[in-house]
């Protein structure tokens, strides 16, 4: 497979120059109304790659115009014209997988196979929420006294404002624009200032697709509160669906008060990853890679903390030290490359300044523990052992290639360490007691367990977390419902009195 990694300059800049590089508003791509831009980089080289429109505040409020004009249309299509729409562009986003891929390495940085992961699952929201369009149930029933009929149908929620982190350019937005468009909804949509490209690429092929102008609103900017105060205060935006950090999404909840908006907030995680003593170990090391290092550990879902039965500590940390150790950094679209660089030079700093801080509260290195010098900003695969439980490393998001791990000694200490976080987004236990993961997994204040599974995202399934990592859930059946108001309507039974039921 190493020659398909092989990715020419030439390549690269006929891929960037297909990207469309102005605001998307009420179907037509312009700039941004005071001409400004901002640029956007390579992680792994710090070059610029491409200059986009810089939507100001003006710009938010002229997207929004569109998508309220529309709104009223757009909820009155067929769910089956809504279904065709999104399956189309799920053939169109497979079809230019390469691109996106590619893209997708170019501004964030993960290697070309992990990009080309993310385009399989990014494309499965469109594929899933085409099969959802046609599936939104209402019900019909008999009051339990008999005298009515209670009728009860979903309706689009109205305008939404969808705003989305930079580390999975293409799901985060998939995951959001598919249930909006399958449910009657219109959208504006931020993505982050850092991967905007993969958005702007996304929302060409929506319109190829066959989405009509309005419904889906594209404003890339370097400013995200410029655009989010002003349509947030405006009483024709319905609804805002976050994905980022949780005091960004602390924020945008107070914000979103003012005019009582419907939210579903993805927020941050700080995933335990335990081990039990009847582990598979091989299996568990495996899985420990994969929920670590997918991404290069900057993601939600990552294992931030391995919580390991003291009497395998010693040969659980060899082995996953030595499978760290014998990744490869590199740029993505280089050949044998297995980890990108993080995402800024800030990202590092804050990565590493959690390593140096474990280390002086009594950690041991056991591999990486440095960043990588020379061009973009790589760190080491990093494996810590003997981590202090109160360590800042096992309190915060290392969103970075770095595994501390603990030990534990009963299952009672492992669910009372894995609850200690005001996180509760993803988790993972390793262990071969389908009982224990029962009991274990009725106590973990977790939104997800992965039961011997390292990564557990699926289109089909209901993302989300519990306590500070959220509300709401993306994908399964409940995430089209994100997107739905309910309404009920009373019928009076013809055959019933209506005398006796005045009251
Ligand atoms: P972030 O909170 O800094 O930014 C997320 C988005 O919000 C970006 O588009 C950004 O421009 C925008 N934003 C930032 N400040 C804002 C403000 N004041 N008002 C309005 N919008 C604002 O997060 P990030 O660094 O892009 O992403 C990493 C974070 O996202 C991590 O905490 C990670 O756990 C979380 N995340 C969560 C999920 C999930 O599904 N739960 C998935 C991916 C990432």
């Amino acid at each position: 497979m190493a020659e398909r990694n092989s990715v020419t300059p030439e390549r690269e800049a006929e891929l960037l120059a297909s990207v469309p590089t102005g605001l998307l508003i009420g179907g037509h791509w312009r700039q941004a109304s005071d001409e400004g831009t901002f640029d956007v980089e390579d992680p792994a080289t710090g070059k610029v790659l491409a200059t986009l429109a810089d939507a100001t505040s003006e710009d938010a409020l002229s997207a929004l115009d569109a998508a309220h004009k529309v709104q009223p249309s757009w909820a009155r299509t067929a769910p089956r014209e809504r279904a065709e729409i999104l399956n189309r562009a799920f053939g169109l986003v497979t079809e230019r997988a390469e691109d996106f891929a590619l893209l997708m390495t170019l501004e964030m940085g993960k290697p070309l196979a992990e990009a080309r992961g993310e385009v399989a699952y990014g494309a499965e929201f469109l594929r899933w929420f085409s099969e959802e369009a046609v599936r939104d149930y209402g019900r019909y029933l008999t009051t339990p006294e008999g005298k009515n009929k209670i009728l009860v149908q979903h309706k689009p929620v109205g305008p939404c404002l969808l705003i989305t982190p930079w580390n999975f350019p293409l799901a985060m937005a998939t995951r959001k624009v598919a249930p909006a468009v399958a449910a009657g909804c219109t959208i504006v949509l931020k993505p982050a200032k850092l991967t905007p490209l993969t958005s702007q690429f996304f929302a060409q092929v929506m319109m190829e697709a066959g989405l009509p102008a309005g419904v889906l609103n594209l404003v890339p900017s370097s400013s995200a509160s410029s655009i989010s105060g002003p349509l947030m205060k405006d009483a024709r935006l319905r609804k805002v669906s976050f994905t980022g950090s949780t005091p960004v999404g602390k924020k945008l909840l107070a914000d979103a008060s003012q005019n009582v908006l419907r939210t579903s907030m993805e927020l941050g995680g700080n995933a335990p990853f335990i081990v039990f003593e009847d582990a598979d170990l091989d299996k568990a090391v495996q899985g420990a890679i994969a929920a670590k290092m997918r991404n290069m550990g900057e993601a939600c879902t990552a294992a931030n903390r391995f919580l390991v039965h003291e009497s395998i500590a010693a040969e659980f940390t060899t082995k996953f030290a030595e499978a760290m150790a014998a990744l490869k950094p590199g740029r993505g679209t280089e050949a044998g490359t297995t980890v990108g660089p993080l995402i800024d030079g800030g990202a590092r700093k804050d990565v590493h300044a959690l390593v140096e801080e474990a280390v002086a509260s009594g950690a041991t290195v056991v591999t990486g523990g440095v960043p990588i010098e020379g061009e973009g900003y790589f760190y080491q695969p990093t494996v810590l052992a003997g981590v202090a439980n109160d360590a800042e490393i096992l309190q915060t998001e290392i969103f970075g290639p770095v595994a501390p791990i603990t030990t534990f000694s009963t299952e009672e200490q492992a669910i009372t360490l894995a609850n200690a976080s005001e996180y509760g987004l993803a988790s993972y236990i390793y262990t071969r007691d389908y009982a224990r993961m029962f009991r274990v997994a009725e106590q973990i204040e977790f939104g997800m367990v992965g039961f011997n599974a390292g990564v557990i995202s699926n289109a089909a399934a209901p993302f989300g977390g519990v306590k500070q990592s959220g509300l709401g859930r993306e994908g399964g059946s409940e995430g089209i419902a994100e997107y739905t108001t309910t309404q009920y309507i009373g019928i009076a039974d013809p055959h019933a009195d209506q005398e006796g039921q005045k009251s």
